[in-house]
């Protein structure tokens, strides 16, 4: 019979043909026959089946076994006995040895006719042994998957005791080396299911024996961490993790993190390692497994692990996004790694580049997991923007791509931020911070938020573009004996000089810090303005005092005397002069006062009585003017308004034209139509103004944003309409001799060389006696005009007193600003939030020089607001921006608004002595250079810097050694350019750096 089969086998008739024949043997074979015949049968069969060159062979082999194993139970018995299979498992079949493919699969086939034979058991015992070793050889995935299908049909197989953990520990190990090959879908497939089999197998084991989980882990922690081995493990192992039981994760990772033996380098790497694991597709809880490790190093601390892990790995989890496959898994961890990781922004913005492009495919792919994926990532992008403001330019692209996702609320947004943050306190994270930070693209310098300085930083910025005024405090001579004006030319000339990308303010803020602040916490970023030039202005002025008794004994030359006696230098760069009339409304007498102001505090105008002003205003009223209609500066003779109507702006179109004559011709007599019951308004005092206004204001009706669009101009007619004081703002007329109604003006009647403006965006509300925040977006002119009252050419002499002039003056000229700075606060409160400042440097020969000519001025007005460089100081970072940005800013960012104004005064006869002064300096001097103490302080500051930078990069580079490659053969799978994200998205987080590489300077 065998030789009949071997011939017809062998034979070259096609296989139908062979096919009809064989039928016939196997007809015959299931007869009863000697056992010398079923036993060549079984050879030959045996033959056919392991060495067999065609799948027909193959098959044919197993159809005679099957048979034999059915109709000759006894014969086939003796012939798979455990010295064959033995020698089958050790040897292998022929000349393919035990390499021989199918093996594994004759074992799988003989097995199920033996199960009820006596010599089973002896069968079992050497299985049990012989596939350890199989897998102690390290098999291929198929392999493997084909031991792990044979011992979880026959359990009896599998080793048991010691052995069986040592097998589960090799057979991970077996794991940690599966490579996929290939990347043709087909075997992708074959190969997931290969792994599933092996960890399925695992599975079943644990089950059955729970005490072999733990070791089995233990192996798999030791792989995934070590560090020595040339090529990551595979990301199969991933496949492993979904069978332990949940349960059992507490325990785990907690001894995970508080194992002294473990070092931090290879827990790095472990951890990265899981990261790669949310590529594993289908794997269910792998998420759950990473975050709870992740948990675990913040529990204990390990926050260095944790920065360095989130920053290598967030924009390849993020990318993981794009597959649908693995994408619920990728978006938890995505989610617990940006929400934990709020020290820094840096992780965010390293996925800013890539939001855009992975929203429009999500968006594209319309489907419930995109969708929900796109909603859950808006709200946590949100939150981000929320968390760390003041990046408006880097938003914005991010801000245009979600804006048709819901946006969550603000509890929301805090729910989410409150739940994972290792630490609320910066300070803590501040060591763990060994990353670079290079100087801004820009060449300006940023500073280091001492915690919540922002609002110093933002000012100190806006003084120091304010480059008249810097140039100013730079050439101050050592001898100036003003002490902390000598600390801020120190500031400004490390602001102008240092190699570093940011400095720390830390001398100067504990030097010009108002007793009343309190540390670490948020503060108003005008009080502070206020407070600082205050005091600069008392301390040149104390200085003069010194000077009067030096001149007193004759100690002084009579050169310098002049220069002691003008202005001082906060006077001569921020103060200008208003003159407040109040008129009595029964005598109709009028008592005017002059002040001297540092800024304008503007109040918002109720937005219900928006038309008020119109009925009597008789200002000449502030224009915006766009840059288009800018008018040469204008010439002395040509100052003077002819007719102020010509000027007026009718804010609201439509209404009929009012009588507007000057105020001194028109003011004090009586106002007819006045409008009832008359708007309060107080003095201008920043804190005394609330009780007083409108009481809608005071409640905070505007903090919901009104729909009128108000806008600078807006804001100072507000400022110079007439107000009337009425009950209990009665004023005390000295003619009369008692409280009387009266009515209140104020005029400019000297503009500021440099004009600021505070936009009181913060009301008293006094129901929840709390301050509220006016969120209404004001637009800001980059030219401002401004009615400025002067005495006419032939009236205005010196020797006049106040009063004299004032009745005297006959005109107002319109003074022209161009906007320098825009300090913005971000947040809903003044107490917290936070300040960042847009700026751009207005000078002399950018402004001055204009020529007359018409054809001219438009290049030269372009140059002007177009080609001056805008820049964003948000503290150690600076960047380009655009005058576009600021405008914006608020319509993009709701709680981000524009509060403190710096507008710099276009050159005019006002304001020449200045303009010379500050250009006879800079040709005197060229630049300002420092004096030599502070040169040399800065020099050595830069050596220093040079040093700290040459020691941390070599630090680094021992330490990015260290760090774990990717896996291979994954990157492949799925296609993304794995290390293109990373160096691609690094950009714009660069300069970023935290305080941890500055702190070696103070000052
Ligand atoms: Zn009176």
């Amino acid at each position: 019979m065998d030789k009949i089969l071997e011939a017809v086998m062998m034979s070259s008739y096609p296989n139908n043909v062979k096919q009809g024949l064989v039928r016939r043997v196997i007809e015959a074979i299931k007869q009863p026959m000697d056992s010398e015949q079923c036993w060549s049968m079984l050879e030959l069969s045996t033959k056919l089946y392991l060495m067999g060159d065609t799948k027909f062979k193959r098959e044919i082999g197993k159809e005679v076994l099957e048979v034999y194993g059915h109709y000759h139970p006894e014969e086939f018995e003796e012939f798979f006995n455990v010295r064959f299979l033995l020698s089958l498992l050790q040897e292998g079949y022929g000349p393919a040895g035990k390499r021989s493919p199918y093996v594994l699969d004759y074992i799988h086939l003989g097995l199920q006719f033996i199960l009820e034979s006596p010599s089973a058991s002896d069968i079992f015992s050497l299985l049990r042994i012989e596939v350890l070793r199989k897998v102690c050889e390290r098999p291929g995935p198929k392999q493997c998957a084909k031991i792990s299908k044979l011992l979880s049909l026959h359990p009896q197989c599998v080793p048991t005791g010691k052995h069986q953990i040592l097998f589960c520990q090799q057979l991970i190990r077996c794991i940690g080396q599966f490579q996929c090959i290939s990347e043709g879908e087909d075997d992708i497939m074959e190969f997931l299911d290969h792994v599933n089999k092996v960890s399925g197998l695992l599975q079943k084991i644990w089950r059955a024996q729970t005490s072999s989980i733990l070791p089995s882990l233990k192996e798999l922690f030791t792989i995934i961490s070590s560090t020595e081995e040339q090529e990551a493990p595979s990301n199969a192992l991933a496949s492993v993790v979904q069978y332990v039981p949940l349960e059992l994760m507490d325990g785990v990772i907690r001894n995970l993190t508080n194992d002294d033996s473990i070092t931090d380098v290879q827990m790095m790497t472990a951890i990265s390692r899981m990261i790669d694991w949310v590529s594993w597709p289908l794997g269910k809880n792998i998420d759950k497994w990473i975050i709870a490790l992740l948990k675990g190093l913040a529990a204990v601390k390990k926050f260095s692990i944790l920065i360095e892990v989130t920053l290598l790995k967030i924009e390849k989890v993020f990318s993981k996004l794009l597959y649908p496959i693995v994408r619920d898994g990728a978006l938890s961890v995505l989610l617990y790694m940006l929400l934990s990781f709020q020290h820094s922004h840096e992780a965010f913005h390293l996925l800013l580049p890539h939001i855009p492009r992975l929203v429009a495919s999500l968006n594209k792919e319309d489907s419930n997991s995109a969708t929900s994926c796109l909603e859950q990532l808006a709200e946590l992008i949100h939150s981000m923007f929320f968390r760390f403001s003041g990046f408006p330019d880097l938003y914005e692209p991010v801000m245009e791509a979600i804006k048709a996702l819901p946006i969550p609320n603000e509890d929301r947004i805090k729910h989410l931020l409150g739940q994972n943050a290792w630490t609320s306190q910066k300070n803590e994270l501040a060591c763990f911070y060994p990353r670079l930070a290079s100087k801004s693209d820009t060449g300006k310098i940023g500073l280091i938020n001492l915690g919540n300085t922002c609002y110093m930083n933002s000012i100190i910025q806006a003084l120091f573009m304010a480059s008249d005024f810097r140039h100013s405090v730079l050439n101050l001579t050592e001898s100036n004996s003003q002490p902390l004006m000598t600390k801020l030319q120190w500031l400004f000339a490390f602001l102008e000089h240092s190699q570093r990308p940011a400095i720390s303010p830390e001398g100067f803020l504990s030097a010009s810090w108002p007793p009343w602040f309190s540390p670490g916490a948020q503060q108003d970023c005008s009080e502070y303005l206020k407070y600082l030039l205050d005091r600069l202005h008392e301390e040149e002025k104390t200085g003069k005092r010194i000077y009067q008794k030096l001149k007193e004994s004759n100690l002084m030359p009579q050169a310098e005397e002049r220069h002691y006696l003008n202005k001082t230098l906060i006077e001569k760069m921020f103060g200008g002069k208003m003159m407040t009339k109040i008129r009595c409304l029964k005598c109709l007498n009028v008592s005017s006062r002059e002040e001297a102001f540092t800024d304008l505090s503007l109040a918002f105008p109720p937005s219900n009585r928006h038309v008020r002003r119109q009925s009597h205003i008789a200002v000449l009223p502030v224009e915006e003017i766009g840059p288009q209609i800018i008018e040469p500066p204008i010439k002395p003779q040509s100052q003077l308004m002819e007719s102020p109507r010509r000027q007026r702006k009718h804010p609201v179109s439509g209404l009929p034209p009012i009588q507007l004559l000057p105020i001194e011709t028109v003011g004090f007599q009586e106002a007819e139509g006045q409008e009832t019951p008359f708007i309060l308004r107080s003095d201008r005092d920043h804190v005394s103004l609330e009780k007083a206004k409108d009481p809608l204001l005071a409640f905070g009706e505007q903090t919901c944003g009104s729909e009128d669009s108000r806008s600078v101009p807006d804001l100072i007619n507000y400022f110079l309409s007439p107000e009337v004081l009425t009950s209990e703002n009665k004023y005390h007329c000295e003619k009369c001799a008692s409280l009387q109604d009266a009515e209140k003006v104020a005029e400019l009647t000297e503009g500021p060389h440099y004009l600021v403006l505070t936009l009181l965006r913060f009301s008293f509300d006094l129901r929840t006696m709390k301050r509220k925040k006016i969120l209404d977006n004001v637009s800001i002119p980059l030219v401002l005009k401004l009615p400025v009252l002067v005495a006419s050419e032939d009236s205005g002499e010196v020797g006049q007193n106040r009063n004299d002039r004032a009745a005297s003056c006959n005109g107002f000229v319109s003074v022209v600003y161009d906007l320098c700075s825009v300090v913005v606060h971000s947040g809903v409160s003044s107490e917290s939030g936070h300040y960042y400042c847009y700026a751009r440097e207005c000078t002399s020969t950018s402004a001055s020089s204009q020529p007359r000519d018409g054809a001219q001025k438009s290049t030269s007005d372009k140059q002007l607001d177009f080609e001056i460089q805008w820049y964003l100081f948000n503290d150690t970072r600076v960047s380009f921006s655009s005058f576009e940005s600021v405008s914006n800013v608020t319509s993009f960012f709701p709680k981000d608004t524009a509060y403190v104004l710096f507008y710099r005064q276009r050159p005019c006869k006002q304001s020449w002595a200045v303009h010379e002064a500050v250009s006879d300096a800079v040709r005197l001097h060229g630049e300002p250079s420092p004096n030599k103490d502070l040169m040399e302080a800065i020099s050595k500051d830069n050596i220093l810097y040079l040093q700290e930078q040459e020691k941390e990069a070599r630090n680094r580079a021992a330490y990015i050694s260290t760090l774990p490659k990717s896996p291979l053969w994954w990157r492949d799978f799925d296609r993304d350019k794995d290390d293109e994200g990373s160096s691609g998205g690094c950009g714009p987080a660069a300069g970023g750096g935290g305080s941890g590489s500055f702190h070696g300077l103070v000052f």
